[in-house]
Formats: C-alpha cells, structure tokens, sequence
C-alpha cells in the first residue's frame, strides 16, 4: 500500500484525523489531518508518534487451540461448538462476551447482533462500562437518550468552561488544545476547573477547586440552590420543556454556601466566585469526565451537573451544555450499535418491548435476548462463580483493567472456556485462553468510529493484514455462520455500516436521537470516500450539530427531566489500618496497557515506571523519601510504585496510573487494588476512590 490514507487516531475520544503516510523503507509518516473538524492538522504526543508503535515483534499472528497453532477453520468450528454446547446444556446466559471502546464500530455491531439477536442473551458488555457508563445512564434519566447536546466547538465559543473530573490536557490533549487557543484569542473565556489534585489542565484555570474526592453532587447541589437564589432560571424554558425541578431542589435543600464548602472541603469564598460566576455567564459549557464518571455516584454526579444547565436554560445552544468527553475512541460507537449490556441497538432499549419488536423484525431473530445482561464487574463475578461456562474477550485485557484484576484472573482461570482476540500474543489476559484468534490493529483494520461530539469518522487501512490476523467482525460472522445462523453474510465493514445505518433509521421518524439514514444505501465507493459527520443524518430531514435547544427531548413526554440527586457522603471510608485515597488515572504519553504506547522511548521517556504521587506532608509522615519504592495496600491487592512527593496531591489521597501490566511490572498492577464497588444505576466501577495504606519497601 502506499499514497496518504486518511484515518483516525487509536487512542482517545477526540477522534483526531490522520494522515498515514507508508513510505518505501517500511516507516510509515503520520502528520494531523487539517481537513478533520475534530483536530484541524493537531495531534498530540501519543497520535504524533504512531508511527513509531507497528512494529509485529510482539504481534498475536496465527490463532491458537490449547496453545497450539491451529488453522482458522479448526478454531473458529472450536469455538462455535464449544459456544453451543455450553448454550445447549445451560441456556444463552451462560455464554458471554467481553469487547472493547478499541473495536471499529462494524466489529461492535456484529459482536452484539450474535449475542442479542441470535444466541439470545444480554451478556455482552464492553470496557467502556468502565468509561463513560455513568454519562450514559446519567442522559438517559435526564434527556430520555443517550445524547450528548453539543460539540467540540461548543468549548471554544463558550464564556466559562467548567472542567469536572477531567485532565483535558493530558487525557483529550488536542481538545485542551483547542480550548487553550481561544483563551488566548479571548483571555475574557473564564475556565475553571474541579478536581481534588492540580492538574496540568488546572494550570490554564482561572480558579481551581480542589474539592474532596467524591463531593461533586454536593457542589452541583449547591451551585442549583444558588442559581434558583439569585433568580438565574430560565423560567419559559422550565416550564414549557422539563419536569422535576421542585424535587431536585427539594433534595438540593441545605446546601447553601457555607454547606456546600464543609461537604466539599472548600473554602466558602472559592465556592461563592464559583457559583456568582456560572451564574452571570450565559455561555457556559461543563466537560466531565472520569473523575465523574468512574464513581460510585457517578451517574448522580451527571444528573447534578445536567441539573444546574436546564434550570438556566444553557443546554444545545452555541457555547453552552453539559458535555461528557469519553475515554476510548469508539465509547460512542459501541453505545450506538449497544455494545453495553442494557442496550439494544441503535440507541433502543433491551427492556423496551417494542424496541424489541422492531429490532427482532429487522434482523430477523426470533430469539431476541428479554431481558438485560450481565455489566462488566458482574459478569465476571458470573464468570468466577461458575454461571459462565464460554467467555470470548475481544480487545481488552480485563486482568489489568478491571477492578480487583487478580480476582478476575481468578475467574478466568476457573472458566471452562475462554476465547480471546486480541492483536498481542502475551497479555495478563492471553494466558487464560484456550482459543487465541488473532486480529487485525490499527493501520491494519477497516471501519468506522464516533468521537465525544458524535462525528463518524472512517478508521482506514493502510497496511496489509499481517500473518494470519482478521478483523474481528469476520470472527464473530465466521462464528455466527457456523453456529447455524443467518444474517452475517457481510462481505465487507461497508455492508456492515448499511445495516447499522439503516437500523437506526427503522420506525424511527424522529422518535430516537440516533439516526444515519441517510447512508443507508451507500456503496461501497461511498464508504471508502466517507467524510467525517456528526450524527443525526436521518435521510429526508435535516441533519443537525447540537440537540435539545428546541426544547425536544426523547422522554415519553417530551420534556426533560431533573432528578434529585440528594448528596450522600463517599461510601468508601478510609479508616485506621487504610487511612488514604486511592485515584487512578491515565498520563500524558500512555495509553491503557501500552501495548501500543509503550513500544516508543518518545512516549515511555515521559514516565519510565509506575509510581504513586503523595502529598508532602504525608510523605514525611510515612517516612517516604523521593523515589523511595512504596507498597500500596487495598482489602483487594497490593502494588509496588516509585514515590512522588507533590503538592499537585491533595493530603490524604494518593494517585497511581492504570498503564502498567503485569507484563512489564508484576508486582505495579494498580487495578489489584480497586475494589469492585460499582455505581447502582450504571453499574460503572468506583475506580477513583479506594481506601489504601501506603508503606515504604
Ligand atoms: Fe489521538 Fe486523542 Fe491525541 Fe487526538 S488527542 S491525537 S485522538 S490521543
């Protein structure tokens, strides 16, 4: 292959465009695509270096049956009758899979119309649960659809950005680009940021607030009281469009400023210019992220945030909305196909009757799954405690990402069988297969992605298929077909892309958010040209960029709705034997597992080893020294990390990053020690809060 092929980025949820260049030696050039609406030619460290991550010397490239090389006639009729047996002897919930925000949106839509159409079961779930789950459910309550109102522009046209939970600089870098660049064209754009440590996002604030980990219902809470104190709502829009405000502020009552400051660990003052500011500026946009997300209230934390935006009004207009930014590139692929458990397809509910009823007639699947399946931390509590008999994990390694990992390994190594597709050979994962199947990485694979403000871009290839590798939407239909079912005959990821894009338009009619029906019949041609766009493109209506200022909302009524979120203390207590907190992150040069990331001494030299960042003055309480090794401790597991003494950390918490495995530190996997607590609506895990002990080696 050769010539400048136009993708996207593998990594976050900006979805930058890029232009890969292979060049005669075999390097491949990679630059910005300036054409792209999401980056304008940016891209940050991580993206600028993928040229640098494609090498094959730790590539997975033929598959493997019980350790063995097989062909892949041998281990795809393996797996299908492994699967069936296992369905045939204990019915379709005991089979499951497990996939990824790192799967094109083809390989989503086949992955969830085999196990929800077709085996008849809601078992699949996706590492994105660990993502952005909580935004999801949090939509869902307050707009009736998944839906995130704006764009990406939305920052930059805005008065005031409020920054929840979220290092933008480091976890979504060209977008923290975009939002510096008009501050600088427009120092007057305010930006404040909310995060118990200080950030490198947090040196572009205007004001800081540094608030006690998991008080963010709490602040919203208040900052809801004082907008309907200081008569800042936007008394037609409430009226006419929402329902619920009188028991959101009901459950809001008491939080007045100088509460809100003892709930939050704030400073009143810091409080009261916070609230007087969001309250005087109409053009607000608030960004959260996984300090939101990844909690055990975090879909409460959305719905306090969503709250403060509709009491004002400030919601799908220029420069103003709650805006969710997502971690993985396709989080928001998978939402629309369903690749959460408690979804179905194109943006339609598991537990809608009639949403079944549509989609068992488009696909033609009688054996629709009922009911809702099983959400990540409990489908491998399934898993260990023998209710799964079949697992097929796809692009994800959940023995160092999920919480209480070395429990899942227990689980895995207790499962009678496990699939696993994957791009590497040697994971924390991979050891628990009886089935390795190969699959095709990035610059390798083709199909589409959607980014944090609903643009579908096209991830191309260019680079031949390696090996023996596949995409992983040609396993599930290979598998599909051998299991005895009709209706995975694609011969490409475009006819996959006419399906999904015609299902989302079927007895739609402006009922359902999600609509690209207008490319329902594209070609083939048409799809290998496809220009990034936002969705809805519903055929014969307008498309359009943002949602909701009409007052439309995808409720049954109509309108949107408040929910009262009534501010509760932090489940996780630390205590006397674990007396800090534990918050996980990502930084600036790495990517999950570094798989891909860690393959570049650009990318590697920022942070060589895993460490864990301490106050100073706890520091000198434990005895810690700078770069001394410390163990961190959880009721689940234990990891070695280099210290950090900072003062960017906030005394009595500590920090660790989530990227090292056991591949490359045995002993540093910092998911061993998040408890699996999990949000009750979302079902997404507390990741950002675990009591732990620290003590030096
Ligand atoms: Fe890739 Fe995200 Fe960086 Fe863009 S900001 S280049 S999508 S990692």
């Amino acid at each position: 292959m050769s010539g400048v092929t136009c993708t996207t980025c593998p990594y976050c949820g900006v979805g930058c465009g890029v232009l890969a260049s292979p060049q005669a030696d075999g390097r491949v050039t990679i630059k910005g695509d300036p054409d792209h609406p999401a980056n304008f030619g940016r891209l940050c460290s991580k993206g600028s270096a993928l040229g640098e991550t494609l090498g094959l010397e730790d590539r997975l490239l033929a598959p493997e049956v019980g350790g063995v090389r097989a062909t892949w006639d041998s281990a795809l009729d393996h797996v299908a009758r492994r699967f069936l047996s296992a369905i045939e002897e204990h019915g379709p919930d005991a089979v499951a899979f497990y996939v990824s925000g790192q799967l094109l949106t083809e390989d989503y839509y086949a992955a969830n119309k085999l196990m929800k159409g077709f085996i008849g079961s809601g078992n699949i779930d996706t590492n994105s649960r660990l993502c952005m789950a909580s935004s999801v459910a949090g939509h869902k309550r307050a707009f009736g659809s998944d839906t995130v109102p704006g764009t990406y522009e939305d920052l930059e046209q805005a008065d005031l950005v409020v920054l929840v939970g979220s290092n933008l600089a480091w976890c979504h870098p060209v977008l923290f680009q975009r939002l510096a660049a008009a501050k600088a064209a427009r120092p007057e754009l305010r930006v404040v940021t909310i995060d118990p440590r200080r950030t490198a996002t947090s040196e572009l604030a205007d004001l800081h607030l540094s608030i006690a980990p998991g008080s963010d219902v709490a602040l919203f809470n208040g900052l809801l009281v004082h907008l309907a104190g200081v008569h800042q709502v936007d008394e037609a829009f409430v009226a006419a469009h929402t329902n619920g405000l009188v028991e959101a502020l009901a459950a809001a009552t008491g939080a007045d400023i100088r509460t809100t400051a003892r709930w939050t660990g704030l400073d009143p003052a810091e409080v009261e210019h916070f609230f007087r500011l969001f309250a005087a500026t109409e053009r607000v946009v608030t960004v959260y992220s996984q300090g939101v997300n990844q909690s055990a209230t975090g879909t409460d934390k959305v719905n306090a945030i969503v709250n403060c935006h509709l009491l004002t009004g400030r919601i799908g207009r220029p420069g103003m909305g709650p805006f969710s930014v997502t971690g993985q590139p396709n989080a928001m692929g998978g939402r629309e196909v369903g690749g959460l458990a408690n979804q179905l397809a194109a943006h339609m509910e598991i537990g809608d009757a009639d949403h079944r009823a549509l989609v068992r007639g488009f696909w033609d699947a009688p054996r629709i799954a009922e009911r809702p399946g099983l959400k990540a931390v409990e489908l491998f509590e399934a898993v260990r405690d023998g209710r799964i008999k079949a697992l097929w994990i796809m692009a994800t390694n959940p023995v160092a990402s999920l919480p209480d990992a070395d429990g899942v390994a227990a689980a895995l190594d207790a499962c009678p069988f496990v699939v696993v597709s994957d791009v590497v050979r040697a994971t924390d994962t991979t050891r628990f297969a009886d089935v390795l199947l190969p699959s095709a990485a990035w610059g390798e694979k083709d199909g589409t992605v959607t980014n944090s403000e609903r643009r579908i871009s096209r991830q191309r290839a260019f680079l031949p298929l390696p090996g023996e590798a596949k995409p992983d939407w040609w396993q599930m239909a290979e598998v599909a077909r051998r299991m005895g079912h009709a209706g995975f005959d694609w011969d490409g990821p475009a006819a996959i892309f006419r399906e999904h894009a015609a299902l989302s338009a079927y007895g739609n009619d402006g009922r359902r958010d999600f609509d690209i029906g207008a490319h329902a019949e594209i070609d083939d041609a048409g799809y290998d040209a496809l220009a990034p766009f936002q969705w809805p493109q519903p055929a014969g209506r307008p498309a359009r960029a943002r949602f909701f200022a009409d007052g439309r909302f995808f409720t049954a009524d109509g309108r949107a709705r408040f929910v009262a979120t009534p501010w509760r203390a932090p489940l996780a207590r630390t205590t006397a034997k674990r007396p800090f907190v534990l918050n996980t992150g990502r930084v600036r040069d790495q990517w999950h597992t570094m798989t891909r990331t860690g393959k570049t001494a650009r990318l590697t030299s920022h942070y060589a080893e895993p460490f864990v960042e301490v106050h100073p003055d706890d520091a000198r309480t434990l005895g810690l020294g700078a770069a001394d090794l410390a163990w961190v401790e959880s009721d689940h597991g234990r990891a070695l990390l280099r210290v950090l003494i900072t003062k960017r950390q906030q005394a009595g918490s500590v920090f660790a990053p989530i990227h090292w495995t056991g591949q490359q530190a045995s002993l540093s996997r910092v998911d061993a020690l998040v408890a699996p607590r999990v949000d009750p609506v979302s079902g997404q895990p507390a990741s950002k809060s675990t009591p732990v002990s620290v003590r030096r080696f």
